[in-house]
């Protein structure tokens, strides 16, 4: 059975291609019954931090990887003295070596920025000491190839593999290295991760042969792009899964868009059931074009998943966000206008623009729609409805009916009829059906905003 990992870097929000990677890895341990680690690389001291290490375990228990789903967390900062003692055993064994060369030294030899290391000093033998950094040699013939569940066997010329450096001149050792060391002492069996890292696969691949291990077996899941094409950033654009979960995403809804980044269900289905996923989900099958983060798709998958709620659950899920609103929330009030409202928001932080009315002593004041909906007749119909409404027996039915009767008498149909009084009531031009708000908010308030629309 398979063992896999996810093994993020803390230096920052955890964020969605992070989620998509960790997803894919736990649906496959899971259907091979097989393990998923968890493996925190937090060897960027400068930019590693205790506070993202938390958000990434949140983010995963949010999205159902809660501690029982992984193995770990392990640190890769723990591993420091194995890490150490593969750095010495490759030099032992002649396949690295020390390397005074500055970045100046060799740009000025090579005569090129990006042209990797020269191969300066492979045959100097110089010891450990000050200033000098450990340089892995690679192979100068023949190639290496490695084996990628998406992309075949990519083959990759060693001799233009350049000696790279697996421990800096401070001791420390590289993502390269450590990142082997670690997969080869967890066992790990599959490396599952960004298209970014596919150009470190075959310098890997050589180190773990290096160590005497045999090498895994590769997936290099597409990059994530926006509507642009451009690959998904921070400054650009939101990546945060926290700030989606702040949004009013539903974990359930995330993670089936997530698993829509670059694989698709049977049958062009885009609701698919988790069980469903974790049954039909073929790493194989994971496209290598990049996978356009389509944020109108999520909220609508979104949505999909809200209207799915029983009611009751729905209300549960509202509360938090109407916590955070700047009114008192009525919980029997609001579980009328629930219903209403769930057919209609597509992030549960709408909820609170759309249920405002019925717990603020006035409505709220949206300019625009004021000025759009208070034309002429529109006097004409507040004060039909106001005395239509003072005995009107209180259902939703008959509020319409009445309305219906004063709009006509103006030649009008009932959607204009309306514009005014949903206003005045509501505060804005959209919202919830009217008839039924007006049921639920009661006469009195009713009356007490067409009064006050008038004047
Ligand atoms: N810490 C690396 C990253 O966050 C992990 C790469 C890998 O999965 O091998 O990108």
């Amino acid at each position: 059975s398979l063992r896999v990992r996810f093994a993020p870097s803390p230096t920052g929000m955890f964020h969605v291609g992070g989620a998509r990677s960790a997803l894919f890895n736990w649906v496959m341990a899971k259907q091979s019954g097989g393990t998923l680690v968890l493996r925190i690389e937090d060897t960027d001291a400068s930019r590693n931090s205790p506070e993202w290490t938390e958000g990434i375990i949140r983010a995963l228990a949010w999205l159902g990887m809660d501690g029982k789903e992984y193995e770990g967390p392990y640190f890769q900062s723990a591993n420091a003295e194995k890490h150490a003692e593969a750095a010495e055993r490759l030099r032992d064994a002649g396949r690295a070596y020390y390397c005074d060369c500055s970045r100046e030294a060799i740009v000025a030899r090579t005569g090129d920025q990006h042209k990797g290391y020269d191969g300066f000093c492979r045959d100097r033998g110089l010891d450990a000491g000050p200033g000098r950094a450990l340089r892995f040699r690679t192979p100068d013939e023949g190639q290496t190839t490695v084996v990628d569940l998406l992309r075949g066997k990519p083959v990759f010329e060693n001799a233009v593999l350049e000696d790279f450096v697996i421990a800096r001149a401070d001791g420390s050792v590289t993502f390269l290295l450590a990142n082997a060391v670690d997969d080869i002492s967890q066992g790990i069996t599959h490396v599952v991760r960004g298209e970014e890292h596919l150009s470190n696969a075959p310098k890997q691949q050589l180190l773990w042969e290096a160590l005497g291990a045999e090498p895994p077996v590769w997936a290099h899941v597409p990059v994530i792009v926006n509507e642009k094409r451009q690959k998904l950033s921070k400054r650009r654009d939101k990546v945060a899964l926290e700030d989606y979960r702040a949004e009013g995403y539903l974990p359930e809804a995330m993670r089936n868009y997530l698993m829509l980044l670059g694989w698709a269900p049977s049958g062009d289905r885009e609701i698919v059931p988790w069980e469903v996923i974790v049954e039909e989900f073929r790493i194989e099958d994971v496209n290598t074009s990049p996978a356009f983060f389509d944020v109108k798709k999520l909220r609508a998958i979104n949505g999909e998943y809200i209207r799915a709620l029983p009611v009751e659950k729905f209300v549960a899920e509202c509360l938090p966000f109407l916590e955070e609103a700047p009114f008192d929330v009525d919980v029997s009030v609001f579980a009328q206008l629930a219903p209403l409202a769930q057919t209609r928001v597509a992030v549960l932080s709408e909820i609170v623009q759309m249920v405002d009315f019925a717990f603020l002593d006035e409505p709220p004041i949206d300019e625009q729609s004021w000025k759009k909906a208070m034309k002429e007749p529109a006097a004409a119909i507040l004060a039909g409805a106001e005395a239509a409404y003072r005995d009107a027996p209180w259902k939703a039915d008959e509020l319409k009916t009445r309305l219906e009767a004063v709009g006509a008498e103006h030649g009008l149909k009932l959607g204009k009829t309306q514009a005014p009084v949903r206003v005045a009531v509501t505060g804005r031009t959209v919202g919830l059906p009217l008839f039924e708000s007006l049921e639920i908010l009661g006469r009195d308030r009713t009356l007490t905003r067409i009064a006050a629309a008038r004047a």
